[in-house]
């Protein structure tokens, strides 16, 4: 290209990156950020928890002072998140864990993704043209609403590693939903946006949270009686009454009462409930940046394009004297991101129906070939690669990638066990329906919607039983065999590309946790690479200097990390700013 046109051309995407726009709810940002930003909060000690809400920090931190476990702790916090941050998590919907027990030195991975009920179909979401449904309109139906796996997970993960007996671990979540609690400015905005997004599908929604038309208001206790009333039950009969007795039954009859509105609705069938099974992974671990990190296996794409985008970005740069405020390392860390997504996004599925190769994706020869077609792609549009092994493309290419509400808890007790664990209802108040006063999933959105493409299966397609791909990615990294670093977040499709950014910022440049949270996000979407417009703290250079290829957006970016690192005297948290994460230790 002419010198002066290549200029011209750098000049057009510098003025473009100039205004910044709002962040409408999207798939890459499914529920969007809060503006204005409070301090950051971090803590040390010797046993900390980092969760998204003030209120279950401190009921996860009680549990831990009355000697329970980081899973005791764990449970406490997500059962509270149900009540006080229902747009992000809750009962009825999935997640994964990553869970490291410090005595038996075993890191073991649960999956409690939500699963594609029995009577559903792979073009359960296109519409009578055989057309994918807008996305805003998928979310809302009831065949966008997967198997919850939640509660199973936090059952199985107490019968395993819990010390509090399970009513104590609900107990604050039942006392806040009955007695009720003062809102916070995130959930009346949540609130507020699922009111634009669409809620006129759900009389109950409305009903709960928008009393009048209005949201709750922010100076009288909200309550949930009825969430309070599912508590109890869950709190008597063990974390299995969710998918077996009368609470099952509940939920059949409240999901099956769908069908009247939706047509096209197969229902559940109480096997779907009572079948249930959360499954046990193996970790995904790769050594990078001296350290071993290990993260969630398919059918996560989130941990293999972490570790990938880590791994390219390695080849493609002199990271060892890197430091934060070298464009360079920024400009190649969004093209591994984006070369990371094309692998991601075309291989990964739930290993059901047979293995994904992630080691094969991983694999030192193949990474370097892929940083080779890396530098030498120049501006073009990366595609999936074929890893040793596998010499033809089996799956038909989704080509704008995947078509397509997270919280995370990060916490470590007395005794060095620590639990990182993403949990989800996909968008906004998920599907925005509730049943039990929980609010149901819309989980399924995260399968392709179209089942075939170019006259090929496409991996990521819907079929009854399976899991949908997930971006979520609850990661633990290991130094010398002693677990050194724990992290997650929230963020859609950009998780990956969040987690990347901050494990260089602790890892490499050393940044304390508060920083490494802190500092800007970018993150590639399609063509375009969108930069964090008002960080938490300011780019560490002029963005005029962030030359890309891409074309340049600023916008917010919607990232809700709960960091961990082991430090001198214990261990130190920190919690993301863009949300109202709280990060609180004991001595
Ligand atoms: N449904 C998304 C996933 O599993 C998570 C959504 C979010 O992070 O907000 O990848």
């Amino acid at each position: 290209m002419l010198p002066q046109l290549k200029a011209l051309l750098l000049a057009l995407s510098l003025w473009s990156i100039l205004p910044a726009a709002a962040t409408p709810i999207s798939r890459d940002d499914p529920e969007s950020t809060d503006p204005g930003h409070k301090g950051i909060s971090s803590a040390s000690g010797s046993a900390v928890v980092v969760t998204a809400n003030p209120l279950a920090s401190e009921a996860a931190l009680a549990a831990l002072s009355d000697g329970g476990s980081a899973i005791d702790a764990l449970i406490t916090a997500q059962a509270l998140l149900a009540v006080v941050e229902p747009q992000s998590s809750g009962l009825a919907g999935g997640g994964f864990l990553l869970h490291w027990d410090a005595k038996q030195r075993h890191l073991s991975v649960l999956d409690g993704r939500e699963v594609a009920p029995e009577r559903s179909r792979p073009g359960d979401l296109l519409d009578a043209a055989g057309n994918p449904l807008p996305w805003r309109q998928a979310t809302s139906q009831a065949n966008a609403i997967g198997i919850p796996g939640t509660m199973a997970l936090l059952w199985e993960a107490h019968q395993n590693h819990g010390r509090l007996s399970w009513a104590q671990t609900l107990q604050p979540a039942i006392h806040l939903a009955s007695a009720g609690f003062l809102p916070s400015p995130r959930l009346l905005r949540s609130i507020r946006l699922a009111q634009r997004f669409g809620v006129a599908h759900s009389p109950a929604f409305q009903a709960l949270y928008l009393p009048g038309g209005q949201p709750p208001a922010a100076d009288q206790p909200f309550r949930n009686p009825a969430l309070a009333r599912t508590l109890r039950l869950l709190a008597r009969r063990g974390g299995s009454a969710f998918y077996q007795g009368p609470l099952a039954q509940q939920i059949l009859e409240g999901v099956n009462a769908l069908q009247a509105s939706e047509p096209n609705f197969r229902g559940w069938s109480s096997a779907d409930l009572s079948s249930y099974a959360v499954i046990r992974r193996t970790p995904l671990c790769s050594q990078q940046l001296q350290h071993r990190i290990c993260t969630m296996p398919p059918p996560s794409s989130g941990g293999l394009a972490l570790l990938q985008t880590l791994a390219l970005l390695n080849q493609n740069t002199d990271l060892a004297s890197s430091s934060v405020d070298e464009p360079q390392v920024w400009r190649e860390l969004a093209r591994a991101q984006a070369w990371a997504d094309a692998d991601r996004l075309y291989w990964v599925h739930d290993p059901i129906n047979g293995a994904v190769p992630s080691p094969a994706l991983l694999d030192p020869a193949y990474i370097a070939s892929r940083a080779r077609a890396m530098q030498r792609a120049n501006g073009l549009r990366p595609t999936p690669g074929l890893p040793p092994g596998i010499d033809r493309y089996p799956y038909g290419r989704p080509d704008r990638g995947i078509e397509q509400g997270t919280s995370q808890i990060t916490i470590v007790d007395l005794g060095g066990n620590i639990a990182s664990y993403t949990s989800s209802v996909e968008t906004i108040f998920g599907s925005r329906h509730l049943v039990g006063g929980m609010v149901m999933n819309n989980q399924l959105t995260d399968f392709a919607f179209k089942p075939s493409l170019g006259g090929k299966p496409v991996a990521n397609r819907r079929l009854p039983g399976r899991r949908p791909m997930s971006s979520m990615a609850p990661t633990l990294v290991f130094r010398n065999g002693e677990a050194v670093l724990a992290l997650g977040s929230p963020g859609g499709r950009s998780i990956p590309h969040l987690l990347s950014r901050v494990l260089l910022a602790s890892l490499v440049w050393n940044e304390p946790p508060a920083r490494a949270v802190a500092l800007p996000h970018l993150s590639r979407r399609g063509k375009a690479l969108v930069l964090e417009s008002d960080p938490p703290l300011p780019w560490p250079f002029p963005l005029e200097q962030l030359k890309s290829e891409a074309s340049l957006r600023r916008q917010d970016i919607g990232s809700g990390t709960a960091l961990l690192q082991k430090v001198d005297t214990g261990w130190q948290g920190a919690a993301d700013p863009r949300r109202e994460g709280t990060a609180l230790a004991l001595p």
